[in-house]
Formats: C-alpha cells, sequence, structure tokens
C-alpha cells in the first residue's frame, strides 16, 4: 500500500470517525476552580478547556445551570471540552439547548466569551440562543 491509501483506508475506518467525533456530558455546572459538572449520578467531571471556554465556565449568570459540553473523556476522571471556536457550551433551559453567546445591544456584536465589548467596552450581556442565524 501507498502512504497515500494508507492515510484514505484510516479516514474510512469507523472506529476513527468514532474517535472523532466529540461526546458530550451534561450535569449542573459547579464554578469552582478548576470547574466541574456534576452528573446525574452524582460523579463530579472536573472540566479543562482553553482560556475562553474557561472564562465562560466562571460566568456567574450561568452557575448552576443545566450544563451540556462536548469534548472527550480527559483521564482520569476529567473531560477536555473542545475549542471555543468549535461551540461547544450549552445550558439547557425550559426544554431547549442553548448555545451560550454574549451581545452588545449597542454595537450589535456577537462574542462567545464574557467580558467587554471590544468596540465600545461595555459589558456584555449574556445571550442564550437556539441558533446563530
Ligand atoms: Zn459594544
Amino acid at each position: 500500500m501507498t502512504r497515500r491509501n494508507i492515510i484514505a483506508t484510516l479516514l474510512a475506518s469507523p472506529l476513527l470517525r468514532a474517535a472523532e467525533k466529540p461526546q458530550s456530558i451534561r450535569g449542573k455546572l459547579q464554578e469552582t476552580d478548576p470547574p466541574a459538572l456534576q452528573l446525574p449520578d452524582g460523579r463530579r467531571v472536573i472540566l479543562a478547556g482553553d482560556e475562553s471556554t474557561l472564562a465562560v465556565l466562571h460566568d456567574e449568570r450561568i452557575a448552576n445551570s443545566d450544563f451540556e459540553v462536548q469534548g472527550k473523556p480527559k483521564p482520569p476522571g476529567g473531560f477536555q471540552i473542545d475549542g471555543i471556536h468549535l461551540r461547544s457550551l450549552f445550558v439547557h433551559k425550559d426544554g431547549k439547548r442553548l448555545m451560550v453567546t454574549y451581545w452588545c445591544d449597542v454595537c450589535y456584536i456577537r462574542t462567545y466569551v464574557p467580558g467587554k465589548c471590544w468596540c465600545c467596552q461595555k459589558y456584555t450581556d449574556l445571550d442564550l440562543r437556539e441558533s446563530l442565524e
């Protein structure tokens, strides 16, 4: 087999595709340091992520919410959340799965990290959204 064929075979493998698909866990968001999810079965999973993701996880406005993250298990007993650009953070509310976003109503700018609007410096509002149209 040529190198290219090996790569093509690997890419077609169902096992590898399964490994690439993000897994998700859902529970109560605990804004400890590091943050954690309390799963329905009582297990506490320590969450890891990039700097922007961790900033969201420490946003007091979503503390103790019914929260879902996507990524992959990080042994032992932890969970590595996918990068902020993959939109891997959700709040479940009133039967809906909502993406965590932030909105500046002065500039009409949406961001994905809590803090000041980069344009007008206003502290952005938490804006939970079903979609990003
Ligand atoms: Zn602004």
